[in-house]
């Protein structure tokens, strides 16, 4: 699997559909890359979503190329193919484990979710055997990161106690922390963008201006 040789040894991993990406994901980049000092933040757009069976998304292809504009001014942003690379739905834990084999043992992943996903935790495939392999940062409101990531990580997470000092939940030793990292949210959504795009709005204070030509230029959610 080919993946960029200057990821650094502290790598945020940002999952999604990205149908299409905007700047709310670009927003979360932003906000986890100090506070976790990350080396680089590595985009997955996943290749066949679990979750989201409810619309017909765009092919994988088009999703990958508009991160790839997206990113294209973000020096240590990337964009990975690696679930395309794989058949059937696009599964986090498979994706951390293709990730820690490539990148060995050296590097640190930062699995970053967003607080509305997180609490969904329960539903993903082996949620708790992705700490073996990465770190959870976790963004949400300013008002209630802490508190709302940690009625999720004491449901789902047993064992994990607050450390003041790091600011983070630990488990075991040898296993991921999970960061609450607050962020202003950015009122964006893909939803409401190809919902947008339908009704012919302008979409150009929400997605990056090569973002927006390219959904013109290959008519996407018409
Ligand atoms: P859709 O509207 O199709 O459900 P989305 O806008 O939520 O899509 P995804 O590709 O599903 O986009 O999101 C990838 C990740 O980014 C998820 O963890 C999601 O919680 C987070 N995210 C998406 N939009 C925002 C936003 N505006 N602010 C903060 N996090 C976001």
């Amino acid at each position: 699997m080919e993946l960029p040789h200057n990821l650094g040894t502290r790598v945020g991993i940002l999952g999604g559909t990205f149908d299409p990406v905007h700047n709310g994901h670009l927003a979360i980049a932003e906000a986890v890359r100090q506070p976790l000092n990350l080396s680089s933040i590595l985009f997955v757009p996943a290749f066949l979503p679990p979750h989201k069976p409810t619309y017909a998304i765009s092919a994988f292809s088009h999703r990958a190329a508009m991160l790839d504009l997206a990113i294209a001014d973000h020096p240590s942003c990337f964009v990975s193919r690696l679930e395309a690379e794989r058949e059937g739905p696009s599964y986090s834990i498979d994706t951390l484990r293709t990730l820690r084999q490539t990148l060995g043992q050296d590097v640190h992943l930062f699995f970053i979710i967003g607080m509305d996903a997180f609490a969904e935790i329960h539903t993903w495939k082996a949620n708790r055997e992705l700490l073996e392999y990465a770190s959870f940062v976790v963004i949400g409101r300013p008002d209630h990161c802490q508190q709302s990531c940690g009625q999720t990580v004491a449901a789902n997470f047993p064992g994990y106690v607050f450390n003041d000092s790091a600011g983070c939940w630990q488990g075991n030793p040898g296993q991921g922390a999970i960061h609450p990292v607050a962020m202003v949210p950015v009122k964006v959504s893909s939803t409401e963008i190809r919902e947008a795009v339908k009704l012919g709005r302008p979409i150009g204070d929400r997605v990056p201006a090569a973002v927006a030509n390219y959904i013109e230029a290959h008519g996407l959610y018409r």
